[in-house]
């Protein structure tokens, strides 16, 4: 049995083919979604279903794979069974846990009530929704704009929060201010807000500075070493005790392991991540894996690994050789993870990119070769196509074309409005 079809349970159940073994795959969600572009989504760039990719079809003609749809609620490792959401259970005699991570609020007061996470689908587009909705709602109640209603504060500089940044800069100067004349839209201020001193402090000084340089370009105002204190529905407070007025917060600041690494009861390090053995076993329940986000895998000097694709991805492939050698009888290997590099992209023609080899990238090559790899890695041939496809549309006409707000999205809207309408309220158009 494997738990989620993001990176890591994909690739296990792709790399089982062929294995000899029944697998069932349980997800959430009736789709797997690529998570580095969700902020695309985010940005109104690309359409939900660009992103999001049905599992059945993945797994056409494999009559070794059953799909079930439901979330995971608990884990009895004694009994080698997990209990379903829609009220049933099943067993197994082997599990691999790939449920990934969840937004991590890390206690910051307003931020589970008031601040956009962006690590599902449904998160990326309430962004795009709630941010069309304050233009909509600005142009109706210009005192609005005051009240900080085309501003955004996101908060983390990793390559969530700088791609965030930058992809609603370039929604804001490219197509916002186009379709919305009247508002004062190049007075509305993006802030990336950072408690380090520097932006992606995992590549670089000389990525850094590229990317701050870039976002400073395009308009971002960059705020460096100070965090976040408190959000509200239209406040910010930073720890320097600064106050920004921002009807939207992007909360990019880091994940936790999924809740249900806690209920194995086995023990977990930073973030919440399950401790596994050198073969992403349990230590105390060899029939259980655990890989990905969800799992605190070392690399060979003892190093935990990123919470990125690579790391889920290579470890899938490995935990369904150690299924086959089990079968066949042989003792399991330790895992060993080869690092391919990391890369961001900061906008338009601008990414920055790091390999191993100590070869770095920027620019218009970094930023092709970014859209490259993500167009190899985006799942299915049509997503890839029509990603493709959209995105040469929005590089010659300046455009983004998936901002169409729909009706669950305008009735959640009149209901906010008596709340939301500050003075004179918003009334119909
Ligand atoms: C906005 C964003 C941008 C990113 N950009 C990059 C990038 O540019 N490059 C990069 O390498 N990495 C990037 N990452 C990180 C990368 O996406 C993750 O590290 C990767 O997805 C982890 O893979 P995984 O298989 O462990 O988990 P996921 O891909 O998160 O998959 C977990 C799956 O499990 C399902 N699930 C969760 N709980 C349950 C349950 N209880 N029952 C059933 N199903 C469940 C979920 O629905 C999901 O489909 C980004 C992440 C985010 C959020």
């Amino acid at each position: 049995m494997i738990v989620g079809a993001g990176f890591g349970g994909l690739a296990t159940a792709r790399a089982l083919k062929g294995v000899g073994v029944r697998t069932t795959l349980v997800e959430a969600n009736n789709f797997h979604t690529f998570q580095p572009l969700l902020y695309q989504v985010a940005s109104a760039g690309l359409a939900a279903d660009d992103v999001g990719h049905p599992v059945r079809p993945i797994f056409r003609g494999r009559d070794d794979i059953e799909v079930v749809m439901a979330r995971v609620t608990d884990v009895d490792v004694a009994a080698r069974r997990v209990e379903l959401d829609h009220g049933g259970s099943l067993t197994y005699d082997s599990l691999v846990l790939a449920c990934g991570a969840v937004s991590n609020s890390f206690g910051v007061e307003g931020v589970d009530e008031h601040a956009f996470p962006l690590k599902d689908l449904d998160d990326a587009l309430a962004v795009r929704d709630h941010l069309l909705t304050r233009f909509e709602d600005a142009l109706v109640d210009p005192s609005l704009v005051a009240d900080g209603a085309l501003d955004v504060v996101v908060s983390g500089g990793g390559p969530t929060g700088v791609e965030v940044a930058g992809g609603l800069a370039e929604l804001y100067r490219m197509v916002l201010a186009a379709d919305f004349p009247s508002l004062p839209v190049d007075e509305a201020r993006i802030v990336l807000v950072e408690p380090q001193d520097r932006l992606l402090s995992s590549f670089s000084e000389r990525s850094s500075g590229r990317a701050l340089r870039r976002l400073q370009q395009v308009g971002v105002d960059v705020r460096l070493g100070v965090g976040v204190r408190r959000v509200s529905e239209d406040r910010v407070v930073l720890s320097d005790g600064t106050e920004l007025v921002a009807h939207t917060t992007v909360w990019a600041t880091g994940v936790k392991a999924s809740p249900l690494a806690e209920r194995l009861g086995v023990p977990t390090g930073r973030g919440g991540r399950i401790e596994v053995a050198a073969d992403l076993s349990l230590p105390d329940a060899p029939e259980v894996f655990a890989i990905g986000d969800v799992a605190a895998a070392r690399d060979r000097a003892g190093e935990l690994l990123p919470q990125v694709a690579q790391p889920a991805l290579q470890a899938g492939r490995h935990v369904a050789r150690q299924i086959e050698r089990r079968v066949g009888g042989l003792p399991t290997e330790s895992f060993r993870y080869v690092d391919k590099g990391s890369m961001a992209t900061i906008g338009r023609r601008a990414a920055v990119a790091e390999l191993p080899n100590g070869w770095r990238l920027d620019g218009t090559v970094g930023w092709l070769a970014w859209l490259g790899l993500h167009l190899v890695y985006l799942m299915g041939f049509r997503n890839r196509v029509s990603v493709f496809l959209a995105w040469c549309w929005n590089y010659v006409t300046y455009d983004r074309a998936s901002r169409l707000l729909s009706g669950t999205t305008r009735r959640r809207r009149s209901q906010d409005r008596p709340r939301r309408g500050g003075a004179g309220g918003v009334g119909p158009r």
